[in-house]
């Protein structure tokens, strides 16, 4: 057995970066959507694991030979689906760095370095996004990277669920029929999960019906359902309202859902996982209004923030239920620092014990872009975005069904379901750009998500001239 010694390393790693590099200059020419079959990867990957060493140059070659054709490419600059899951060159040489360094940071202990830079980066988070006070380290609060918005969301229902139940939900579980979780039929179902994660069950959710003309929770069905669950001895744990819901990207009115969350004695979490990182643009900062309500909100640099996967930034305005309902010290954990009070011990707040260092990354994207670059990313996507939405009003064939201050257009053609679902497969099936779909007052409707990295405004105009063709 031999390790790859440190020239060798040398070698093969200038070889991926390299490979990294020219990827991005031909991710253009390649197809969006990946073509492949199901199966077909597999198929041409040996059945059995090797039993003696293979060169790394068989590694990479096989990449090229099998797994790019098995690829959707994220990266490249037609592609408009889902939401952008952004990479830049210094969030991947910060991800680099992180393995290579290769540390475990639950507790401050095990790499004081690594627990609090990530402090320090998600305190300048906030000031970039110009956060409420109250999410910053120096009070009761705080911010931590979990690895999604579905962690971010399911610690959310712990922690509701430990402060509601004045700790007691740690020890007797959660009956079924006991707390309820509320949120709009648009917020992703990544809170539905959390609630089944958590033992409360999918049937513990109540949805909160939605405003036809802007897709945002409507607070006077908020206040029945809660008034419903309380005449019924059901305790409201958790409202979590959507800041960029992901169908149309609706903006919940947070304000008004926090100020019946508190009436009622439940936590109010904020899922802003796309459109949060917006804020760092000052004119876009109603994004944040009702966030000094908010008990938890989280967006993902991993989304729009040009910060590779994974990097959800998850803040509490109080930290001692998210602790009180995650922390278990076992012996083999003690140590003096923590035993003091004197250190954050990331490990209590969020599920996994073991941490990847993932501040760095994000501490080299701030870094790399500063303030004024991460503006500008924002800025353009949606200056894109306006754009594209310009052109699609102007053609009769189209109707727009969602508002799109951001950048995010829903539309659909007036031609039907059916004509709407077939555009969508027939651009797709160019490989000239990819886009999804969503559903708004029950009939398809197409997303057009702007905002990856590399996109540009002839790639815009391209992905509309295609869509204008094809739409017949
Ligand atoms: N919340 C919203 C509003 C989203 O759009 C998404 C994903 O698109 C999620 C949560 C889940 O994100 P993650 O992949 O970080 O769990």
């Amino acid at each position: 057995m031999t390790h790859m010694t440190p020239e060798e390393f040398r070698r093969y790693g200038r070889e991926v970066v390299d490979w990294i590099a020219d990827y991005y200059e031909r991710v253009e020419s390649l197809p969006v959507l990946s073509r492949s079959r199901p199966g077909d990867t597999r198929m041409a990957l040996p059945a059995h694991p090797p039993e003696t060493a293979e060169p790394f140059e068989d590694l990479m070659r096989d990449l090229d030979r099998v797994i790019v054709p098995g690829l959707t490419h994220w990266q490249h600059p037609s592609f408009f689906g889902f939401f952008p899951a952004n990479a830049s060159g210094p969030a991947i040489l910060g991800d680099l760095l992180a393995s290579g360094l290769g540390v475990q940071g639950m507790l401050w202990t095990t790499s004081p370095a690594a627990t609090e830079l990530e402090t320090h980066v998600l305190d300048w988070f906030c000031e970039l996004l110009d956060l409420p006070g109250r999410f910053a380290s120096s009070g009761p609060g705080g911010g931590v990277i979990q690895h999604s918005a579905s962690d971010a969301a399911l610690v959310a229902v712990l922690a509701a669920l430990h402060r509601v139940s004045g700790g007691a939900t740690e020890h007797a579980g959660v009956a079924a029929g006991r707390y309820a979780v509320y949120t709009s039929g648009q917020t992703h179902s990544s809170v539905e999960k959390a609630c089944r994660v958590a033992g409360l069950g999918s049937d513990a959710l109540r949805k909160i019906e939605v405003d036809p003309s802007t897709q945002a929770a409507r607070p006077q069905h908020l206040a029945a359902l809660l008034a419903a669950d309380r005449a019924a001895g059901i305790t409201p744990a958790l409202v979590v309202a959507s800041v960029g819901a992901t169908g149309t990207g609706a903006v919940d009115p947070v304000a008004d859902l926090a100020r019946l969350a508190h009436e009622h004695g439940a936590w109010l979490h904020v899922d802003a996982a796309w459109a949060g990182v917006a804020a760092v643009a000052p004119e876009l900062r109603w994004l944040n209004d009702g966030l000094e309500l908010a008990d938890s909100y989280c967006t993902n640099p991993h989304k729009w923030l040009l910060t590779n996967f994974d990097c959800d930034v998850f803040y509490v305005a109080d930290r001692a239920p998210l602790i009180g309902a995650l922390s278990i010290l076992p012996e083999y954990l003690r140590n003096a620092a923590s035993d003091a009070g004197a250190v954050i011990d990331y490990r209590d707040w969020h599920v996994p014990l073991g941490r990847r260092f993932r501040a760095l990354k994000l501490w080299a994207v701030i870094r790399w872009y500063g303030a004024e670059g991460l503006r500008e990313h924002i800025r353009r996507s949606v200056a894109l975005t306006q754009r594209f939405a310009g052109w699609v009003a102007s053609d009769d064939r189209f109707e727009i069904v969602a508002p799109h201050p951001l950048a995010l257009v829903t539309f659909r053609l007036r031609a039907g379901d059916d004509a709407t679902r077939a555009l969508m497969d027939a651009v797709n099936a160019t490989g000239r750009m990819y886009l999804t779909h969503t559903t708004v007052d029950g009939a398809p409707a197409l997303r057009m998500s702007i905002g990856a990295t590399l996109t540009e405004e002839r790639h815009v105009r391209a992905a509309w001239e295609l869509l204008a063709a094809t739409a017949g």
